[in-house]
């Protein structure tokens, strides 16, 4: 199997390796597989039995086809290890009816990113090996808090990669801080900037972009290297949980090995659902895919009405992750419903006016498959409350917004059928708001806020957040934004 850019309408194809090595394709588009490997039944009955790693590297397998199976089957086991994910990789418990929760926040860092961070390093350090580079590959990331951590964990102690990470002393929680502080791992770094999100994040993107950092890296046999979540190795190992969900509920007896089933998804950047997208076109059988939304519903618009249009206010929300106007993701829904041509000049558009419509026949395509649904932070914080007060279940602020999505969307359209929530990060990673949403006074100190729902809820916190206070600090420098080169160098060494 071969990759191409998703504006590429010369067909110029690469192997898996280097498309995860490259990130992003020069022309600005996303790799996408050149085919899409089918999934039968038979299939399907065969993954049934086997564990989560097992089905993981079979189905990367399918679209890795530059990896051997033994590779893959090694780092899915390193991956997803029971001592990573505690509980399960990704288990599918009931919420009630025929709303199932799909819970993919049992990795080191308590939120779903990790099973895309746990398994892409290891297949980027083979990508090195396999495309002839020799360098070691620098991962430089400004975060705003929970992807920094994700990718430290994802890197840490993996061969041929060091990671750096920034984060900004204003606007991080204090157990976000606390996490990354006491990062562990012999290749890793992590530096607070004085400053906001964005002067970590411009100065990072500036470091990127200048030669004479490449040059000065290049000389110690380093290069930059981003984490980014369009990066193929990113969105490849997502596609897994919605065919192992599948087998479960199979195995459980909630299906029958054939029905179709519906998938809901708390969205931000469009990756996990798109994912969901390609297990569908590969033969999973799935009826509807809805994309939950929060107040940020740039795409509950596009569905309803084929015009993306991020010209709007820009709202913080107790969801932060799905709070984005522009889901680079849905870039490769397009190319698969339009083709490169049409994909690129919508993308132009996008970028020369902030907005664009699709044609009537992608429009129809999409409608066939997607439906949109958003909640306010009202909605979100009633859904948490009543899905725990009537069935026991203690969701997330992002998960609320996908439980919402599912309830209304089965409600409207009389349909009974299995739905399927991502349930995307533990309730412990937004214990003040969750406890505040079940109507009580969430403490000043988040980690108080840890012990308070817990106590509430009679529920566990999650392992990664467990004992933080305690845990020794081994990252407390703070330098301002203009020392960050300087810091980068020191670190490539
Ligand atoms: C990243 C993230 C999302 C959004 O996922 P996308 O793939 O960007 O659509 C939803 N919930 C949580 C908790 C996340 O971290």
């Amino acid at each position: 199997m071969k990759y191409q850019s998703t504006r590429d309408n010369q067909k110029n194809k690469i192997e898996s390796a280097e498309a995860i090595k490259q990130g992003l394709a020069n022309d600005g588009g996303l790799f996408v597989p050149d085919e899409i490997p089918s999934l039968s039944t038979d299939d399907i009955k065969a993954l049934c039995p086997l564990s989560y790693p097992e089905r993981a590297a079979n189905v990367l397998s399918r679209y890795l086809t530059d990896y051997t199976y033994e590779e893959l089957l090694a780092d899915c086991k390193a991956a997803y290890s029971e001592k990573s994910f505690v509980g399960g990789a990704a288990p599918v418990k009931n919420i009630h009816d025929n709303i199932y929760s799909l819970e993919l926040w049992h990795g080191p860092t308590a939120a779903f990113k990790d099973m895309a961070l746990q398994i892409m390093p290891r297949l980027l350090s083979r990508a090195l090996v396999k495309t002839g580079e020799e360098r070691t590959a620098l991962i430089l990331v400004a975060t705003s808090g929970d992807t920094g951590k994700a990718a430290l964990e994802g890197y840490k102690d993996i061969d041929r990669v060091k990671i750096m990470v920034f984060y900004p002393t204003g606007g991080v929680s204090r157990v976000q801080k606390l996490q990354m502080a006491t990062q562990e791992g012999s290749n890793v770094n992590v530096c607070a900037i004085r400053g906001n999100f964005d002067d970590a994040q411009s100065n990072v993107k500036k470091i990127f972009a200048d030669s004479d950092m490449a040059k000065a890296l290049d000389e110690n046999g380093y290069f930059f290297s981003s984490a980014n979540s369009i990066n193929w190795g990113r969105l490849v190992p997502q596609i897994v949980y919605y065919i192992s969900a599948y087998c479960d509920l199979v195995n459980d007896g909630k299906i029958r090995l054939g029905d179709e089933i519906n998938f809901c998804v708390p969205t931000g950047n469009f990756g996990n659902i798109f994912a969901a997208y390609l297990a569908k076109l590969m033969g999973l059988p799935i009826a509807r895919l809805i994309c939950a939304s929060n107040m940020n519903n740039v795409l509950t618009d596009f569905l309803e009405n084929g015009t993306y249009d991020r010209n709007r206010a820009f709202h913080l929300t107790m969801s932060p992750s799905m709070d984005i106007l522009i889901s680079s993701n849905l870039e490769r829904l397009l190319y698969f419903c339009a083709g490169a041509d049409e994909t690129a000049s919508y993308m132009k558009s996008l970028a020369e006016s902030g907005k664009y419509t699709v044609s009537a026949d992608v429009k129809t395509k999409i409608d066939e498959l997607f439906s949109g649904y958003y909640a306010d932070e009202n909605e979100t914080a009633k859904t948490i409350k009543e899905t725990f007060e009537k069935y026991g279940y203690l969701c997330d602020t992002h998960t609320a917004v996908g439980v919402s999505a599912a309830e209304r969307y089965c409600s409207d359209n009389n349909d009974t059928r299995v739905t399927v929530v991502d349930s995307t990060a533990s309730p412990y990673k937004f214990a003040a708001d969750v406890y505040t949403a079940l109507g009580k006074d969430a403490p000043a100190d988040q980690l108080d806020a840890l012990d308070a729902l817990s106590a509430y809820t009679d529920t566990e916190i999650a392992y990664p957040l467990r004992g933080l206070g305690e845990r020794k600090v081994v990252f407390d420098k703070v330098i301002d934004a203009d020392e960050m080169p300087a810091e980068v160098l020191k670190f490539a060494k």
